[in-house]
Parts: structure tokens; C-alpha cells; sequence
């Protein structure tokens, strides 16, 4: 099959005008112009896209679709504890069936806001096996043991089980104030055993920087009083904590590429020191409009991004954002940060978001060889480049710009309904 479409923007090189790309069975064998495409391929059918471009489908770096039911739920907070006890509230009136159903409206959103893959947390492995995925889905079990830091370990091999009849699993531990080292630890060591990739919570809040760093704060005092050890708080910043937590579970390992952070948002000026020391990049995930219902402190994209670490977007969940769109993400990362390009923008929920999950050679591109997920939006003509931008660059301003659902996306080379 040749799809055509006014561009395709391959984020592989610079984007094809009146392009097309051939599918055989899931993968892409082709792109280039439709004119010589068509001649080379010429007893292929041809689907025309029209005045669109087609594009990567994109890929959420971080998601709880659990918690679709929770939108607009709850307003504000004044502190990010308060959150965490009216989700804890929330969460305290939903059944299975209740987050089965919230599972699949949020694929529902996702998929229609041009998502073809996501990485998803779930709070409930088992419920994993009654879910059918529309777009391609990592399932991260999403660990905690605060409340019972001896059963770390069960918890893990517990959860493993039932992630093992997925295609694609990962280990979350929540986050170093509820998950335990020990927790960590053998997360590490199944990720080594069955290479499989983890992500955590990092860093996210003032809260956690105080606590760790200074024993105190909301967060100190809400997890002192359900009975947390607080033994590992007054003296280092959570991302510290955390590469200590690793670099105990083996001595050569410590911070590896097959970690995805999320947030990151509470660095220190000495955080800044380790970072060049680690040898492995590891991918961070922002997720812009999270960030900005918590009101963090700015998020440190350059100071990141200069040493090499991989940058993705995702959206986190919808106990603290409006909607799934990744679309909505990138214009809120770009009034953040005005000056970064719309082309490096549209990276981060395509290409970096592919390499985080593993998968560069696979996804995130529209190139011969790479499954074929792709989606297409509506462009104008680009005849008259707006002024001091050069033609490519108002393209990209222009998809990021698209607040509307998707019309057309294909996963696998399969057109989705
Ligand atoms: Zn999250």
C-alpha cells in the first residue's frame, strides 16, 4: 500500500513535500516523493491523504491510565501531600471495575489524540490481562511498600508474574519516599535478569527535596506519621538517594540506560556534579502541564539536555492534568521554553521517546525498516514562510499548534478504527 500526503515528515531528515510512504504487512518499505514512489511501486494501491501530513504516531513516555476517571476531581492543592492525600481518598471509593473502565477510556483519549504507543503505570498488574490495548503499551507495574517495607521483594515477584503474559514490561517503583532501597534493589535485579526496562518518580516536588534533604516538611511529616523509617532523610537530595539506593545494589552498575526518570524537576546545584559522573544516559520524562498544576520549580531542560541525557514528554495522569494529548503537552513545553525548536519539540514525543523505551530502531520515525505507526493531521499550504522562520520550521509550529482529535492513524499497518 502507498499512503500520500502532502508531507510526510519522517523526523529522519527533512520532511518530503508531496510524499508517500509504502506499507507491506507492519513495517514501512519505503518513503520518498510520490512521484517516483508511485512509478517504482506502480501495482500498489494508493490511499491519498489529501492536504496532510503524515507523521510518527507518537508515544506517551509516561502515563497512569488509571486514573482517567479522576479528571477534574481534584482542584489544586495547596501542597503536593495534599494531593496525595485526596487522591489516597479518591482512590479509597474505586473498585477494579471502576479502574478497568478508566483503563480503557483513557486509551480511548490517547489513541485519539494521535498516540500510537505509551508507556503506562498501572497500580494493578492484575488487571492487565482483562485490558485489550489499542495503541502498543508497556505496562509498568507501579510498586509500593511503605506500608510494609519486609514484603518488598514479594511485592516485586509478585507483580512480575502477572506482567509476564505481556508483550511489553517494565518495573515502576513509585518513588524513594514510598518505595524502599530494597525495593528498588530487586527491581534492579529482575530488570538485569529478563532486560526489561524501569521508571520511577523522581525528584518531583519541594516536598521530597525537603525530605530527603532536610527532614522536614509536609511530606516529612505525613510519611513519619503512617510509620514510614525516616532513617534515610536529613542529608541528601532525592536524586542522590536514589543513585546511592543503585550504586549499593552493584558495584558496577549504578544509574543504567534502561531507567526512565520521571520529573526531575528538584535538582540541586550538587546534583548537577554527579550527573556528568554517570557513565549511562538515562531518559528523563517532563510532563509540562503536571508540572505546571503542581507549580514546580522551572524545569532545568538545558542543563539536561547539554550533557546528552534523553529529554521525552509525557503526560502523566489525569488526577493532575485536563487531557491525554501529547499535542497539549508540546505547546505547553513550548511556553516554557519559547526558544527551543517546534522540530526538537516534536522529538521528544517521537524519536526520545522511542529511544527511551528502547525502541529507536522501531519507532518514532517514518523510515524503511520501522514498524509502521503512523498518523496524519491537517496542514496549510506552505507557500509563504512566516517572517524570520524558515518554511520547516513554520511546519512543525503548525503541527504542534493542532488541538484537534486525530482523523487518521495506522499502528502496525493497521488502519485504527
Ligand atoms: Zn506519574
Amino acid at each position: 500500500m502507498i499512503i500520500r500526503a502532502r508531507v510526510v515528515v519522517t523526523m529522519d531528515g527533512p520532511p518530503i513535500d508531496n510524499g508517500a510512504v509504502v506499507v507491506s504487512g507492519d513495517r514501512i518499505v519505503d518513503v520518498g516523493k510520490f512521484s517516483e514512489i508511485s512509478k517504482q511501486y506502480s501495482t500498489e494501491e494508493v490511499v491519498d491523504l489529501g492536504e496532510q501530513a503524515l507523521l510518527p504516531g507518537l508515544i506517551n513516555a509516561h502515563c497512569h491510565l488509571d486514573y482517567t476517571c479522576l479528571r477534574g476531581k481534584i482542584p489544586r492543592p495547596k501542597s503536593f501531600t495534599d494531593w496525595i492525600r485526596a487522591i489516597n481518598a479518591e482512590k479509597a471509593n474505586l473498585s477494579q471495575v471502576d479502574y478497568a473502565a478508566s483503563i480503557d477510556e483513557g486509551f480511548a483519549e490517547v489513541k485519539r489524540f494521535g498516540a500510537t504507543t505509551i508507556a503506562n503505570l498501572a497500580a494493578f498488574p492484575e488487571l492487565i490481562s482483562q485490558i485489550e490495548s489499542p495503541i502498543r503499551t508497556w505496562w509498568f507495574a507501579e510498586l509500593i511498600d511503605v506500608r510494609d517495607p519486609s514484603r518488598a521483594v514479594e511485592i516485586v515477584d509478585v507483580a512480575v508474574k502477572k506482567l509476564k503474559s505481556t508483550e511489553h514490561w517494565g518495573l515502576a517503583p513509585h518513588a524513594p519516599f514510598t518505595a524502599s532501597a530494597n525495593l528498588y534493589r530487586r527491581c534492579q535485579e529482575i530488570a538485569r535478569r529478563e532486560n526489561v526496562l524501569l521508571t520511577t518518580h523522581l525528584a518531583e516536588s519541594r516536598e521530597e527535596m525537603s525530605m530527603f534533604r532536610d527532614s522536614k516538611g509536609p511530606l516529612y511529616e505525613f510519611l513519619k506519621e503512617i510509620g514510614r523509617d525516616m532513617g534515610d532523610c536529613g542529608d541528601e537530595t532525592p536524586l542522590r538517594r536514589f543513585s546511592e539506593i543503585l550504586r549499593d545494589s552493584s558495584a558496577s552498575v549504578g544509574m543504567t540506560e534502561n531507567w526512565i526518570l520521571t520529573h526531575l524537576n528538584e535538582l540541586a546545584e550538587n546534583d548537577f556534579d554527579l550527573i556528568p559522573r554517570s557513565k549511562n544516559k538515562f531518559s528523563i520524562v517532563h510532563c509540562p502541564r503536571s508540572h505546571a498544576y503542581f507549580r514546580q520549580s522551572p524545569f532545568q531542560f538545558e542543563k539536561l539536555r547539554k550533557p546528552g541525557f534523553n529529554v521525552c514528554l509525557g503526560t502523566d495522569s489525569l488526577a493532575s492534568n485536563d487531557d491525554l494529548s501529547l499535542f497539549g503537552e508540546m505547546r505547553a513545553f513550548q511556553k516554557e521554553f519559547p526558544n527551543v525548536l517546534p522540530e526538537e519539540i516534536l522529538k521528544m514525543v517521537t524519536t526520545h521517546s522511542a529511544r527511551a523505551l528502547g525502541q529507536e530502531d522501531w519507532l518514532g520515525k517514518v523510515r524503511s525498516g520501522s514498524e509502521a505507526d503512523l498518523i496524519a493531521i491537517p496542514v496549510a499550504r506552505h507557500g509563504e514562510s512566516v517572517q524570520r522562520r524558515t518554511r520547516s520550521t513554520s511546519l512543525f509550529e503548525e503541527i504542534i499548534a493542532f488541538d484537534r482529535p486525530v482523523g487518521w492513524s495506522m499502528i502496525g499497518g493497521r488502519v485504527l478504527a
